[in-house]
């Protein structure tokens, strides 16, 4: 069973907008590391907040939103890509106490987060086009550090209202369409009601309701579009390939010589603990193939190989 997000349109209001619920792939990517209850809601926001956006871009490829902080959370990712699948992680200071009531700036003290798109290397093309956005953290919450980013980046109104425990990670955005006889108080209307989902009440019925009886909650006033649901699901992007890949960058001499010492070479993926392990055997394969396939990097061990 896969999670879903809807698009929907308030006709009248002109207004679109998208309804998003994480309950098994929230809980799965939940399971990799034991977050405090802090770090883990900040996680929840941040992939509801990038299935959100990656549903309002458009890009062939991934999105992917990492906040830099100083403590006692360090570093926070999320990826989303064009194909429904997303993942994440956060790291902190195991030795920092972390009060159950951290705030979002208590969290990730002088941050920096990041934005950027990768798209897939068109046919023949080593890389694809890459964008990246810069978003201020001065914010209350990580809702908010986006109303920022998208009053800076977007030309059309857009504000998003997320809601996280151990079970759901929700959200829902809007964003204002330009059109004849839409004024600011369509907007302005859209937003009072979604504001609702602030409190405690609503932040639940954000989290707990489908859809179709949220938004019928919301704007059962106003003429209001459905649209079928999309799926979105957990899956990790890491494999035997790209470990290979890694491996190569090392180079030839680094690779041996962790095999001399330690026997393999074991990485273990921190998105999905996938444990990859390789001995010497594969380490002599891997750079066989790669002298045969390149053979004009045979002599520098493959270091110039472009991944
Ligand atoms: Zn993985």
């Amino acid at each position: 069973m896969s999670d879903k997000l809807h698009r929907f349109f308030i006709e009248n209001l002109h207004v679109r907008g998208e309804w998003v619920s994480l309950k098994q792939s929230w809980q799965e990517i939940q399971k990799n590391s034991h977050y405090p209850d802090p770090i883990r809601n900040v996680l929840g926001e941040a992939l509801a907040a990038i299935s959100l956006l990656a549903e309002s871009l458009k890009f062939d490829g991934s999105l992917i939103l990492q906040i830099r902080g100083t403590a006692p959370v360090t570093m926070l990712v999320v990826q989303a890509s064009s194909e429904g699948t997303i993942r994440g992680i956060a790291r902190w200071q195991d030795n920092v106490e972390i009060s159950t009531d951290a705030t979002f700036n208590e969290l990730f003290g002088a941050g920096t987060m990041v934005i950027s798109v990768e798209n897939k290397p068109k046919a023949g093309a080593q890389q694809g086009e890459r964008y990246q956005s810069l978003v201020s953290l001065e914010g209350e919450s990580l809702s908010e550090c986006f109303s920022e980013y998208f009053a800076q980046s977007e030309q059309l109104k857009t504000k998003m209202w997320l809601a996280v425990d151990d079970k759901t990670a929700a959200g829902i955005l809007l964003q204002s369409l330009p059109s004849e006889g839409a004024d600011s108080n369509d907007w302005n209307h859209a937003v009072t009601l979604a504001d609702t989902l602030s409190n405690d009440k609503g932040n639940d019925e954000l989290r707990n309701l489908d859809a179709e009886t949220l938004l019928h909650r919301l704007y059962h006033e106003e003429e209001l579009r459905l649209y079928d649901a999309k799926s979105i699901r957990f899956e990790c992007s890491c494999s035997q390939q790209k470990i290979e890949n890694t491996i190569l960058s090392l180079g030839g001499e680094e690779a041996t010589g962790i095999i001399e010492e330690q026997g393999t070479i074991s990485i273990d993926c921190e998105f999905c603990n996938t444990h990859y392990e390789l001995d010497s055997v594969d380490v002599s394969r891997i750079f066989h193939e790669d002298a045969i396939a390149n053979p004009i990097d045979a002599d520098n061990n493959g270091t110039d190989v472009v991944h």
